[in-house]
């Protein structure tokens, strides 16, 4: 849950909601799937690496290129084809071919989540706005929508409370340290949230989990689930990079 930002294309949404349709028949089919910046969150790349039967790194290798992103983490921006349109690699003329598994930020437009105070520890409201691209035929026709509604008829409620777990990381800057501690940060920051098959490894076959208080559910859970591990290395940076009470150390 981010600010809105500051661009005219961004509208508040009112508690009339909106109406929208996107389907084959709209004249701006698939107009939107290119020339994209669209930086992945761990959840759409564990998705993606699945639906396309591929290892973290491969998926990472192949599809994206690794940028800073917000607050300076090394983040996955999904690669466009070397076309001159630089289309998405996933879309064709029937549509997106990686549909039911496709990034949170395709499923979500055109709306998008905000969040209004929070400043100094105050508590923050969850507010919700319209993205209209000019291209896009979609506004005015088709169902009526409810933030809820959409949110749901998308796929978008897994996505959300996944996406929301890594906030906390990726809203904060990373600590100023000397350059070889900052390029150790980064590299366990991508590694514990994007290359997620290689943590698997790391925790199974290191001391790692030795070093906390792990109850054996959690590690049961972890160890047969990616989900599951996903959020055990959201965990993991907090506390080794913010000190966030998020794991216990064992003790002796
Ligand atoms: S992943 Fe699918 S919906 Fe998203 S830009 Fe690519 S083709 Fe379009
Ligand atoms: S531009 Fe809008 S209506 Fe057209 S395909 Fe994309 S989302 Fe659908």
């Amino acid at each position: 849950v981010l600010p809105i930002p500051d661009d005219k294309r961004f509208q508040e949404l009112d508690d009339d909601g909106f109406q929208f349709a996107c389907h084959p028949d709209v004249a701006c089919f698939n107009q939107c799937c290119r020339g994209l910046k669209l930086f992945l969150t761990p959840y759409d790349v564990l998705r993606l690496k699945n639906r396309l039967g591929l290892s973290s790194d491969e998926f990472i290798d192949r599809h994206t290129m690794i940028r800073p992103g917000q607050n300076g983490w090394p983040q996955p921006l999904l690669k466009m084809t070397d076309t001159y349109e630089r289309t998405c690699p996933f879309v064709s003329d029937q549509g997106c071919t990686v549909y039911d598994d496709r990034p949170g930020a395709c499923r979500s437009y055109p709306l998008g989540r905000g969040a209004r105070g929070g400043q100094a520890g105050g508590s923050q409201e969850e507010l919700f706005f319209l993205v209209r691209e000019d291209h896009c035929q979609g506004f005015e026709q088709g169902p009526h929508w409810s933030p809820q509604t959409w949110s749901a008829d998308q796929g978008l409620e897994e996505y959300n409370q996944i996406n929301d777990l890594f906030l906390p990381l990726i809203t904060r800057p990373p600590k100023l340290v000397p350059p070889p501690a900052a390029r150790k940060m980064a590299e366990m920051f991508f590694l514990a949230t994007y290359n997620l098959d290689l943590f698997g490894r790391m925790v199974r076959e290191s001391d790692l989990l030795k070093r906390f208080q792990v109850p054996p559910q959690r590690v049961q859970a972890m160890l047969q689930d990616e989900v599951e591990l996903m959020k055990f290395g959201f965990d993991w940076l907090g506390f080794t990079i913010f000190g966030d009470r998020t794991l216990t150390p064992t003790t002796g």
